[in-house]
């Protein structure tokens, strides 16, 4: 089994419709049943709970990075395996960054669109080199992945922003990806 550090960005809202929730909870017993390691902002709330508490439960690596400020905001759940505490966010993004090998967005709101936005800018700007994979399960993502079309086209993106991320349209293919990711992880470094 090829370890993988996969970087969930996703809401913490608790007010979303039970199939987003079920999504996360798949995803994270897939992470586990894959025997990778969860990267996630830690909070106990929302999908981001719901993705974590599914990898936990099924014996799955997890790791929360929170910042101190939002630890009662967000419900920190420190029974969800391990847990490191930052000062702001601008930490928080860059320890989960550090951890992961991968990154992926399910929905979320501004939190997400900053994180996601800003793993993909770093790619862009060759400041790492990893992933930024969309799950685009209910067509979340169409008006972003809209905008980035419309970006190229007006010439506000550059051509060819689309090599910064991937999409997959369901969690098979997600995984998919992922593991292909692991595969060629494996054999660059062997
Ligand atoms: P959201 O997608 O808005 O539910 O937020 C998801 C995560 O991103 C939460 O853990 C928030 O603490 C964090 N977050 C919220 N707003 C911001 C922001 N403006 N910049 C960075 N992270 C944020």
């Amino acid at each position: 089994m090829t370890s993988l550090g996969v970087c969930l960005f996703c809401s913490a809202s608790v007010k979303l419709p039970e199939p987003y929730f079920d999504l996360a909870r798949r995803f994270g017993d897939r992470i586990a049943a894959e025997g990778w390691v969860l990267v996630y902002g830690g909070g106990g709330n929302g999908l981001m709970g719901a993705a974590a508490r599914s990898a936990a439960t099924r014996g799955g690596r997890v790791l929360g990075v929170m910042p101190q400020m939002l630890a009662d905001r967000e419900g920190i759940d420190l029974s969800l395996g391990e847990h490191q505490i930052v000062d702001t966010l601008a930490e928080r993004k860059a320890q989960m960054a550090q951890a992961a090998d991968i990154f992926v967005g399910l929905p979320g709101g501004i939190g997400t669109l900053d994180e996601v936005s800003e793993m993909i800018t770093w790619n862009e700007l060759g400041i790492h080199k990893k992933p930024m994979i969309l799950l685009n399960e209910f067509g979340f993502w169409d008006p972003l992945l809209e905008f980035f079309r419309q970006g190229v086209v007006n010439g506000v993106l550059r051509a060819g922003f689309e090599r910064h991320y991937g999409v997959a349209d369901t969690l098979d293919t997600l995984f998919d990806q992922l593991r292909d990711h692991a595969r060629g992880r494996t054999s660059s470094a062997g």
